[in-house]
């Protein structure tokens, strides 16, 4: 099977009208889409791979709620780390809720 691979999504194959460029600073955004699709996906992403070069919209805003999570989250794991040392999450206790 054989696509048209520049009128199509690299990450979902749909075929919107508007599509971003993943190898630009993307100005909705303000990053470089390729860089987070290849954190994302742990994958190499370059122009020469034969893959689609852009992506449509929602996996646009998909990789921004993705990235922004990240962020968060090691942002999250910093801020604990500068917050409590070692002995200060022995001293208290956590209880588990059953599920
Ligand atoms: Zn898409």
């Amino acid at each position: 099977m054989e696509f048209q691979c520049a009128v199509m999504c690299r990450l979902c194959l749909s075929k919107n009208d508007c599509f971003f460029s993943i190898f630009l600073v993307n100005k909705k955004c303000g990053y470089i889409p390729a860089i987070v699709i290849s954190e994302l996906l742990a994958v190499q992403v370059s122009e020469t791979d034969g893959y689609p070069h852009v992506i449509c919209l929602p996996c646009l805003d998909k990789l921004t709620d993705y990235k922004s999570f990240k962020e968060q989250c090691l942002a999250a794991r910093s801020n604990f780390d500068k917050s409590f040392n070692s002995s200060s999450l022995l001293q208290g206790t956590v209880r588990v809720l059953p599920i």
